[in-house]
């Protein structure tokens, strides 16, 4: 299954802390992780194998988006910065729009994120 994740600046230090916490869930052979690059090259520090995609204001977030519309990336975990303004802010909506068409799950928080990462571990243990 793959699953993409994204941080704004202000929280890539949160999602490094969220990735080393699922770390039971996340290294498995049966999830692929994909990210925007920057966000993908500080998971790389930590030590998660990821495929890295453009940076998001250079069209990360378009090529994320162009993987959900194609059926390939399963599940999106976003941590956007609510109190930043972003040059990409169309490309982002876009994502967001994309995910609702095809109905695929977004979290855009760390909460919810952790209930989506929650049911995915259910459902790969059975
Ligand atoms: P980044 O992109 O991981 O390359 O910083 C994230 C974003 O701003 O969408």
């Amino acid at each position: 299954m793959e699953i993409a994740i994204i941080a704004h600046d202000g929280k890539k230090v949160d999602m490094v802390q969220f990735l080393n916490k699922n770390i039971d869930i996340l290294n498995t052979e049966k999830i692929k992780i994909i990210a925007t690059g920057t966000t993908g090259g500080k998971a790389v520090n930590a030590g998660f194998k990821v495929k890295k995609m453009l940076s998001g204001p250079m069209g990360g977030d378009a090529q994320i988006a162009a993987r959900v519309a194609e059926g390939k990336t399963k599940m999106v975990l976003f941590f956007k910065d609510p109190l930043a303004s972003h040059a990409h802010e169309v490309d982002i909506n876009m994502l967001l729009r994309v995910c609702d068409v095809h109905n695929v799950p977004i979290a855009t928080n760390e909460a919810s994120a952790q209930l989506l990462l929650n049911a995915i571990a259910i459902t790969l243990q059975s």
